[in-house]
């Protein structure tokens, strides 16, 4: 017997199992008017009360005992919009279930509570006023920390306000109450519709090359079609402005915009700049918010009152109304895509998003990836746009490269070659300040001869080999294996052994070579504290230190105007990783490297120490030479048949017995080989061999690595071999992960 009234269609959460069964659930009278379509929902299932998504409404299709929704978990529907396709698409595209899609599209988790309304902190006292201000502060460093902050980053909440300068919000509240910052709520500047969004007078004259992207961006906006473009400019360009205008121009449309950034570029100040020009219509998102603030800002975003949205990763599900706009600033960024879980990558979201929805994406970077470096390339699907030149014409920084095997000879096996020891030793004379960059090792250990430079590579994979624990070399793709040599095979040199030093080891030897040195250091270990990481970068920007020490996450984002050096260590670990991407993310990194200095009035000099200075990642990045990086690199794709020129798979699979470990991966090979010759024969499948991270918690971590050149077909052939595996179960024991396109491989 039908009842009454259609039926709620709830796909529920049943995460382990992977099923996008649809169930049908009575409503209950008193959840009527609650209950719609993309609503989360608790339902009784087995014996067990578990969350679900409301998809639609309709009836089963057999009689079957229908039971009632037992409760509804959030007061609105949470998947509204483009959103639930989006779901149906991460499913298809990354062989999860739509349920756990939803979940990642919704979490972490939003709290339902009441809204408040946004507060922003600015300086209660005229600009000529500051001097007299802070010598007032002299005994309340943390006040003055404060302040200085507020100055910098105009307009950020109470809480932000005490992070950027790690200290409580106490401390932020006693300068309210001393009258020297002031809470606004920022009125809106220039609405939606109100002609130039634009609310602050400081905007600066675009240059032609700017005012050129600018035009097409904003045309396409207004076309109101799907558009992408792919902005290619040089550190220091002004790209920043361009998203801005650009933002500006979805609002005067009546869209909204998102702009994604890397984790590490979210500073105070890139919030502050968007709050400074856009006001209370911003939006910030990220992972370290309470969840109240999360659905506070959630909440604006749907309702439309903050049609700039301005986040990390995760941001690209924000749910607005009417997105006409999503902006990836440094594209290449490995952090878009998201490494556990759901492997999805928010550019490739950002992109369907977009087509869903009739909106435009610009993608930005110095260093654009070598994928969308493709797609921007003749015939291909972005528009590219050229900012070839540093805002102001600074010069892009002299690039010397320095070879270590020359220092070797002479007889100095130590960390610095001297001509960066004197470099430095020249800026500490001069009181100017110096990175010292460590490009974080891998997980994988590399031999490399420390006389001629030789990494050993897989023939057929082109990947350098790993040195593993049982004394063998290994191919980590296709599981090549060959003993450690004695002497170097091109040199007969006995200098052939794993190599590299952490930050730690590099402040040590630094605080030998440079006495009287301030130094400073900044990696996972020094900044595991929540901030503490701006605090340093604050310290350091106040000359607090001659010399900062740390990895990757010094490369990026900000702005050190007092830095004239850059020392890289040694871009060889990057160069070396068992990755086919080990090239190209040496290049995006030198670059980057370099992009940190010269910012101010002071010119920069970079340093590169490496034991291959022929290569060609690292001779382009020396004369800032991207389109010579890609013509050197793009046929090396393509003769491997590694990405842009195909899509590449990784199956990994973990268990706590290696025995029963490899005889399952052998296993899927088998399947996978079995189903690939039924399909295409263009799809390799290579391996089981063991992962970058062989073991991890116990865990033993082997892997299969499939590639072919369509992504549809990888996926079909990935997904046959993931179903004919479940049916083997329990005989078959490891657990799988599939990454499609990961980042690090
Ligand atoms: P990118 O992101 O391309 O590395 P930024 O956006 O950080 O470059 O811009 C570099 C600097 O140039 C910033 O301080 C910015 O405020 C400034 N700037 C950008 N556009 C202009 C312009 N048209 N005129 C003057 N200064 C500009
Ligand atoms: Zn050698
Ligand atoms: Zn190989």
């Amino acid at each position: 017997m039908k009842q009454n009234g259609p039926y709620a269609e709830i796909i529920v959460d049943l995460t382990a199992r992977r099923t996008d069964r649809v169930f049908h659930y009575a409503v209950p009278a008193d959840l009527k008017d609650r209950v719609k379509p993309g609503s989360r929902v608790l339902v009784p299932f087995g014996g067990r009360r578990l969350a679900g998504y409301v998809v639609g409404f309709g009836f089963p299709e057999r009689d079957v005992k229908v039971r009632e929704i037992a409760g509804i978990i959030d007061e609105e529907p949470v998947l509204t919009g483009d959103l639930p396709e989006i779901a149906r698409w991460m499913a298809e595209s990354y062989l999860c279930s739509t349920a756990e899609a939803f979940g990642r599209i919704i979490a972490p988790r939003l709290a339902v509570k009441a809204t408040r309304e946004v507060k922003l902190l600015r300086p209660a006292f005229p600009d000529d006023k500051l001097q007299e201000v802070l010598s007032g502060l002299k005994h309340a460093p943390k006040q003055a920390a404060v302040l200085r902050e507020a100055l910098r980053g105009a307009g950020l909440t109470r809480k932000e306000l005490a992070a950027a300068a790690q200290t409580s919000p106490a401390t932020v509240d006693a300068l309210v109450k001393a009258g020297l910052l002031e809470a606004k709520a920022v009125p809106p500047s220039g609405l939606p519709g109100g002609g130039s969004a634009a609310g602050s007078g400081m905007m600066p004259l675009l240059n032609p090359d700017q005012d050129k992207a600018v035009k097409e961006i904003a045309q396409a906006v207004a076309g109101g079609g799907f558009g992408a473009f792919l902005l290619y400019g040089v550190t220091g360009s002004g790209k920043t402005e361009v998203y801005l205008r650009a933002i500006a121009s979805a609002l005067a449309a009546g869209r909204q915009a998102v702009t994604l950034v890397p984790e590490i570029s979210l500073t105070p100040q890139m919030i502050g700049l968007f709050r400074e020009r856009f006001g209370a219509l911003v939006a910030v998102l990220h992972s370290a918010l309470a969840p109240g603030e999360r659905y506070r800002e959630w909440r604006r975003i749907k309702k439309g009152q903050a049609p700039v949205v301005l986040g990390t990763r995760s941001a690209v599900f924000a749910p607005m109304p009417g997105p006409g706009l999503f902006i990836i600033d440094e594209e290449h960024e490995p952090t878009y895509k998201q490494d556990d879980h759901i492997r999805y990558h928010a550019r490739e979201v950002a992109l369907k998003r977009a087509q869903l929805a009739g909106a435009v994406v610009v993608l930005g970077s110095a260093t654009p990836s070598l994928e969308s470096w493709l797609r921007a390339g003749r015939g291909g699907p972005y528009r590219l746009l050229r900012l070839p030149h540093r805002v102001d014409e600074r010069p892009l920084p002299k690039v010397c490269v320095v070879d270590l095997r020359q220092e070797m000879k002479e007889g100095n096996r130590g960390i610095f070659s001297r001509a960066l020891t004197s470099a430095v030793f020249e800026r500490l004379g001069k009181g100017e300040q110096t990175l010292l960059f460590l490009n974080r090792r891998g997980y994988s250990t590399i031999v490399m001869c420390r006389e001629c430079g030789l990494v050993l590579k897989c023939v057929r994979c082109d990947i350098s080999l790993s040195y593993h624990l049982d004394g063998l070399l290994r191919c980590h793709y296709c599981n090549y294996t060959t003993d450690l040599p004695g002497l170097c095979p091109r040199c007969a040199s006995r200098y052939i052994r794993h190599f590299g030093a952490g930050t730690q080891r590099v402040e040590e030897e630094a605080r030998r070579t440079f006495p009287g040195a301030r130094i400073m250091r900044m990696d996972s270990d020094s900044t595991s504290r929540k901030g503490s990481h701006e605090r340093i970068f604050s310290a350091f920007r106040q000359g607090e230190a001659d010399i900062l020490i740390g990895t990757q996450m010094i490369a990026k984002g900000l702005d050190l105007p007092g830095i004239t050096l850059v020392g890289v260590i040694n871009a060889d670990t990057t160069l070396h990783m068992p990755d086919f991407r080990a090239a190209e993310r040496t290049f995006q990194l030198l670059t980057q490297v370099a992009g940190r200095t010269g910012r101010g009035e002071l010119h920069g000099e970079v340093l590169v120490q490496t034991y291959c200075p022929e290569h060609y990642s690292i001779t382009t990045a020396s004369i800032h030479d991207c389109e010579g990086f890609y013509r050197s690199e793009m046929p090396v794709r393509r003769a491997l048949g590694y990405p842009p020129y195909s899509h590449l798979a990784r199956l990994l699979f973990t268990h706590d017995d290696e025995e029963e470990l490899k005889k399952g991966a052998g296993l899927a090979k088998e399947i996978l080989d079995k189903i690939v010759t039924e399909h295409d024969d263009l799809i390799d499948v290579l391996g089981p061999a063991p992962a970058p991270l062989s073991k991890i918690k116990g865990r033993f971590r082997w892997q299969l690595v499939v590639k072919g050149p369509r992504r549809s077909l990888l996926r079909d052939v990935i997904k046959e071999s993931l179903e004919e595996l479940q049916k083997l179960r329990p005989a078959f024991k490891p657990a799988i992960n599939v990454d499609i396109n990961p980042q690090g491989i």
